[in-house]
């Protein structure tokens, strides 16, 4: 199946408020130009290099989505045109993203990354963590060139579908209750191309779907 097909398949399951995010990390710019041809405006990146090359080549018109680990000293290069940070992971990332939206004299909208999957990772704030700082305020205050979008998340690697179900009602239980605290969080980024069928059903707002989309990717 073509990537105009496949889109098209997706895109045709989509609910009413769940958007698609076409991760386009280590494909070329011409798959991203095939997708965008068949009507795809917003796709995902992990990569700080790569998305600001695409970014420079290709239609200014597409919304570019950073998806992956970024790391503070590459905050800068994605300042002035990223459209959302899905993976905000650490209140250091955040102090960087405030500076480089000042600087670009805008406000960048932002997902926090929780974790919630079975596995260890260094990346994500936990639910409890959060909880308290939302609740209080803080980050809103603190992080006027922010704006606080919402949260992102994985579920576990498994193939239990009951595993990965509690997960995404997790992330879908912990977004509900934050909306009361935060009232500018509208996205909950949840579902690949192994479970957005599933986190769909849970009320993800934004499916990052690569694989199905572009086929496997070659790590180089
Ligand atoms: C690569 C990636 C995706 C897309 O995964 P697929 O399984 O290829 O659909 C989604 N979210 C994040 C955070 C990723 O890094």
């Amino acid at each position: 199946m073509s990537i105009a097909s496949k889109i098209a398949e997706i895109t045709a399951q989509l609910p009413s408020g769940t958007r698609l995010v076409a991760v386009s990390k280590y494909h070329p710019a011409d798959a991203v130009r095939e997708a965008y041809d068949a009507g795809q405006r917003v796709f995902g990146e992990s990569h700080v290099q790569e998305v600001t090359a695409k970014y420079q080549e290709l239609p200014k018109d597409i919304e570019w989505h950073f998806i992956g680990h970024l790391q503070t000293n590459k905050v800068k290069y994605i300042a002035p045109f990223v459209s959302l940070i899905h993976s905000v992971d650490s209140e250091r990332l955040l102090d960087e993203i405030e500076k480089q939206a000042a600087k670009c004299n805008r406000q960048i909208p932002v997902l926090l990354e929780m974790h919630v999957a079975q596995e260890e990772t260094k990346f994500g704030f936990s639910i409890d963590s959060l909880r308290e700082t939302l609740k209080s305020g803080g980050f809103v205050e603190k992080y006027p060139h922010i704006l606080f979008a919402g949260i992102m998340g994985m579920a576990s690697h498994v193939d239990d579908e009951n595993r990965i179900r509690a997960d995404f009602q997790a992330l879908a239980a912990f977004f509900n209750e934050a909306k009361v605290y935060v009232p500018t969080f509208k996205e909950l980024s949840m579902g690949m191309s192994g479970d957005y069928q599933i986190a769909m059903q849970e009320g993800s707002t934004l499916v990052r779907i690569g694989t199905y989309i572009f086929g496997e990717r070659d790590y180089a």
